[in-house]
């Protein structure tokens, strides 16, 4: 009797995180017959839309929580990466029990880890069960992460004083300063845990993107060139968000969006967890007044420490309403809505009436941009968010990127500028008729003869082989 084969997916925390290894299960179940357990690690009480998530799964995805971790004896200013890093280092006796009964129960063929759980590979290879990396950003972020371990040899420098910019194969090249933010100071614990991670990626015996020939062509053929010693790479991309997603208000939104005029709504967030400065949101909502643009804003209270303050509870614990500017609610009225901390953002860029994204650019929100055909307004704020905005303002040129003073702040008068010109200008024309190219090719990627379609159900037939060896 055939058997099916059963895959383990372990999510390090974080929504950006969560949601493609879902989509990546997903795809397995519905197209490849292939049958999943998403294992997540606990820190703390998950954010109702973590729950929203995992409650809303096809019946042929299980999922289970591994025992609940501490992280109480990091100090008090550890960044947010810290432990996203040790969630899974944390979490793996538990791990180890539950890939033993899975073992026991299902013909276990492929434990599948993000960028920061990579500690889970010891695991799989206990129980001889193939260890495989889904890399959560592009593949400019893998091929930059790879090089990572090389870099550190023989750097004796800190990457931003670095004389010329940082050359990753097939990619545009970028500044020392503008790579992603653990790396910014080689002396934190953050890079050190990168830095262990990135030399684990070599573990793997394949790495699959989250990403596509036609939209990353020069980094993706890189990366697969034939020398010997090379870790196979399967670009599976783009896999979004598909199921529903929690929020206060779920028909609220997207009613607003029905009355409005096609194509003239800007969506404004920061993904899951992104935060600006008081300053920074009050220039924000200023810069949106004056665009005299229609707008749909998933604000979040502001953080003067932090630019992803909320990761890991996504929702604000103050009022975000009750910092924006006295009257900007109602003198915006008809203008724009503001909603707080989360929205159903993929039916938002899937709506007619959105005509622009103003993004941190996590590379899922990117994805979902790209899958709708929304111009973009770049605007990076913490992790490799910068080297996503390079890529898509001046590689892919389906984004506009508003100009930072010295003091880190994009002004008013420069938002406004920027969003009118996204939605009625000449500049957005072009970057809109980009994306709507961009678009068109990450369509035909995921059809039966697609290159990402292809490449899933190649790496599905090694792993179907391995409990049905072909004679
Ligand atoms: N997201 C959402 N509603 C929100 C904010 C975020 O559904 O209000 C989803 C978004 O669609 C994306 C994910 O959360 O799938 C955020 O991932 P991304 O990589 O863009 O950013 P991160 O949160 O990891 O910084």
């Amino acid at each position: 009797m055939e058997q099916t084969p059963h895959i383990a997916v372990v999510p390090s925390p974080g929504m950006g995180h969560l949601i493609p290894l879902i989509e990546f299960a997903k795809r397995l179940v519905n197209f490849h017959n292939v049958s999943v357990t998403v294992i997540v690690p606990t820190i703390g009480t998950p954010p109702k839309a973590e729950t929203a998530v995992l409650e809303s799964l096809p019946k042929a995805i299980n999922y289970v929580h591994l025992a609940p971790v501490s992280f109480e004896d990091l100090p008090k200013d550890s960044k947010v990466e810290t432990t996203i890093f040790l969630a899974v280092t944390r979490s793996l006796s538990s791990l180890r029990d539950t890939i033993k009964l899975l073992v026991a129960r299902t013909a276990l063929v492929a434990l599948i880890s993000d960028p920061f759980g990579t500690d889970a590979f010891s695991v799989a290879k206990e129980f001889d069960i193939s260890p495989y990396l889904f890399f959560t950003s592009n593949a400019m972020n893998f091929a930059f992460s790879y090089m990572l371990p090389k870099f550190d040899e023989t750097m004796t420098c800190e990457f931003r004083e670095l004389p010329d910019p940082v050359i990753i194969p097939g990619c545009i090249p970028v500044h020392g300063g503008d790579l992603m933010d653990p790396v910014q100071d080689r002396t934190n614990e953050v890079y050190k845990l990168l830095l262990h991670h990135t030399k684990q990626f070599s573990f793997a015996e394949g790495v699959l993107l989250n990403s596509f020939i036609e939209l990353e062509e020069g980094a993706i053929k890189a990366l697969q060139g034939k020398e010997p010693g090379k870790l196979p790479v399967y670009p599976i991309g783009p896999l979004i968000q598909t199921g529903s997603s929690d929020e206060a208000d779920p028909s609220e939104c997207l009613k607003w969006l029905d009355n409005q005029p096609s194509g003239s709504v800007l969506f404004i967030s920061f993904g899951s967890g992104g935060t600006l400065s008081y300053d920074q949101l009050i220039e924000l909502s200023l810069g949106l007044e004056m665009s005299g643009q229609k707008f749909l804003w998933v604000a979040r209270a502001p953080n003067d420490n932090s630019s992803n303050a909320a990761f890991f509870s996504v929702e604000s614990q103050n009022d975000p309403l009750s910092f924006l500017p006295k009257g900007f609610l109602n003198r915006t009225k008809g203008q724009g809505i503001v909603v707080c901390s989360w929205a159903p953002q993929t039916k938002i860029l899937a709506h007619g009436s959105t005509g622009g994204f103003l993004s941190h650019c996590g590379w899922n929100s990117t994805l979902e941009s790209v899958v709708h055909g929304v111009p973009l307004i770049a605007w990076p704020l913490y992790a490799e968010q910068k080297m996503n905005a390079i890529m898509l303002a001046k590689g892919l040129k389906v984004a506009l990127r508003p100009k930072v003073n010295q003091n880190g702040i994009v002004e008013r008068d420069e938002i406004g500028k920027v969003v009118k010109s996204l939605i009625e200008g000449e500049e957005g024309k072009k970057v809109r008729s980009r994306m709507k190219e961009v678009k068109d090719a990450a369509i035909k990627v995921l059809r039966e003869d697609g290159s990402s379609m292809k490449s899933l159900s190649e790496l599905v037939k090694k792993w179907k082989n391995k409990i049905a060896p072909i004679a």
